[in-house]
């Protein structure tokens, strides 16, 4: 069906104008599921976000939205909208490898509950998205299938570890995506593609069918290119779960709703720790362009002080792998995945060979820290303290919250770096989360939207907020969206992209 109004590039809406558009018969899921698969036939040899493309149950679940977009009944903005997600969340009857070799041929019997929220809600997926193992790293080059490239320069990464979720939207291969944030994978990788990642309070979306990292700090949360469609997603996935023992059973706002656009009087903190020597002038400038953006829109802005920020990724850095090393025993070669048990000589050998085979390198690295920091003798000295810090930095928060509605931040310390500049420096990798690690301990929620550009590459703004106050993150970066136009620009793809009917992939690397 085509009408005047109809671009040949759907794909560049946002969700809430398809929303509208699928309502008004304008063009129908079919059409719309089609042209994301064709989009995705003709960038993904040169982006790599998926790890498996489900063309025909998309195709199919789009015909069912599209009956019941014929219908009337029981629509909701998502609808008929083709969304993708991050392969660490399990999916009945399609293959979810969490990035990892060990999983490779891993079909889950269930869906998440996120998973099982979006297909009530109509939305469509379009397959799964990849991602660094076991969602360990910040560029997704610690996946077991490959990296992902980021849309803005095919030589660079677009940030981990959902760093397929993030490539998918910025390149337009789909409308939204679901990511996972232990430690700012959300929000970095946002922050690199221009794209906007919410990192939800913990508890506020269920976990269940999430394979686990570290289960105090995991949380799920959407990619989309504004704040109102990041307001679409969330509404849907939030919400509590029997199944979750720490899903919250705190009511769920009106999150579209409170996208007003008013953010007069709204008092936003400035924390001096993280405006610290090591980022980059260019995020630095983008960033207080935006302060002072938002200060034309009536904020009012305060300097804060979070003391323990320091301590942060320190104290992530054994909290995370302690509870790594104990969510990553189950995969022993006899209850999941990968098994070379038969090859060994006995148990002790079965265990050694499946995980060395199974595991990359960084996971390896973390369930040797990780079980060092939780050993008798040690528990105290690391675990134990980090723990401590753990608590001094949520009360840096709630100090801060006394006297501010929001925090505003860079959301990593550098534009997007090159692929492989930080491979084989662990220390230079884990400083990318620097910004982020803290919420993830503090259990707050974050969001990171388009703040500007610096040398032509994306840069990103983080505005942390209160626990489940999503609602005025979204409105604040919503407010901002109104005003600028950053989150309307497009990577040019057009040299990486497949010319239509061709069969090879033209090889990644090319230039804007
Ligand atoms: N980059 C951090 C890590 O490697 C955070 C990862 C995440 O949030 N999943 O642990």
């Amino acid at each position: 069906m085509t009408t005047p109004t109809m671009t040949n590039e759907p794909w560049r809406w946002t969700i809430a104008e398809t929303a509208e558009k699928l309502r008004a018969k304008e063009i129908s899921a079919v059409e719309l599921t089609q042209a994301h698969l064709d989009r995705i036939r003709a960038v993904d040899g040169a982006v790599h976000a998926f790890l498996r493309v489900t063309a025909d149950e998309a195709l199919a679940e789009a015909k069912a939205a599209d009956e019941r977009l014929a219908r009337g009944q029981d629509l909701t903005p998502l609808t008929g909208i083709p969304l993708a997600l991050k392969d660490v969340l399990v999916t009945e009857g399609i293959t979810t490898t969490a990035g990892s070799r060990f999983l490779e041929h891993f079909v889950p019997p269930y869906s998440a509950t996120v998973v099982k929220r979006l297909r009530a809600a109509g939305a469509i997926s379009l397959g799964k998205l990849n991602m660094d193992e076991f969602a360990m790293g910040s560029s997704t080059e610690n996946s077991a299938y490959g990296p992902t490239h980021n849309p803005w320069d095919l030589d660079r990464v677009p940030g981990g570890s959902s760093g397929g979720s993030a490539a998918a939207v910025a390149a337009g291969e789909a409308m939204g995506t679901l990511g996972s944030d232990t430690g700012g994978s959300i929000r970095q990788p946002a922050a690199l593609t221009n794209t906007v990642g919410l990192k939800t309070t913990y508890g506020r979306v269920s976990r269940y069918g999430l394979i686990a990292f570290a289960s105090s700090l995991d949380q799920i949360g959407p990619f989309t290119r504004t704040a109102r469609d990041c307001a679409l997603l969330l509404q849907h996935i939030a919400g509590y779960d029997p199944n979750d023992s720490t899903s919250a059973d705190v009511s769920v706002p009106d999150y579209a709703a409170q996208l007003t656009g008013d953010i007069k009087g709204l008092k936003i903190g400035i924390p001096k720790e993280y405006f610290v020597e090591g980022t980059e002038p260019g995020v630095v400038k983008v960033v207080e362009e935006a302060i002072a953006t938002l200060k034309t829109l009536g904020a009012e802005f305060i300097d804060i002080s979070l003391p323990h920020t320091k301590y942060g990724l320190p104290a992530y850095y054994i909290i995370a792998p302690a509870e790594a090393s104990a969510n990553l025993a189950r995969y022993d070669g006899v209850k999941y995945g990968l098994s070379l048990r038969a090859e060994a000589a006995d148990l002790e050998d079965a265990y050694m060979r499946t995980r060395q085979a199974g595991f990359g390198p960084e996971v390896r690295r973390r369930i040797m820290l990780g079980t060092y920091a939780l050993s008798s003798g040690y528990y105290d000295a690391y675990y134990k303290r980090a723990e401590q810090v753990r608590t001094l930095i949520r009360r840096d928060f709630d100090a801060a919250f006394a006297q501010c509605d929001v925090i505003i931040s860079p959301t990593s310390p550098t534009v997007a770096f090159k692929l492989g500049a930080r491979v084989d420096d662990p220390y230079a990798m884990y400083l990318s989360d620097l910004f982020t690690i803290p919420a993830n301990l503090a259990g707050i929620c974050g969001v990171s939207f388009q703040g500007g550009f610096s040398e032509g590459l994306p840069v990103g703004v983080q505005l942390l907020g209160k626990p489940f106050d999503e609602g005025t993150i979204l409105r604040a970066a919503d407010a901002f969206q109104r005003v600028t136009d950053y989150h309307t620009r497009w990577p040019n793809l057009a040299a990486a992209a497949k010319p239509k009917g061709a069969t090879k992939a033209k090889k990644a690397g090319g230039k804007k």
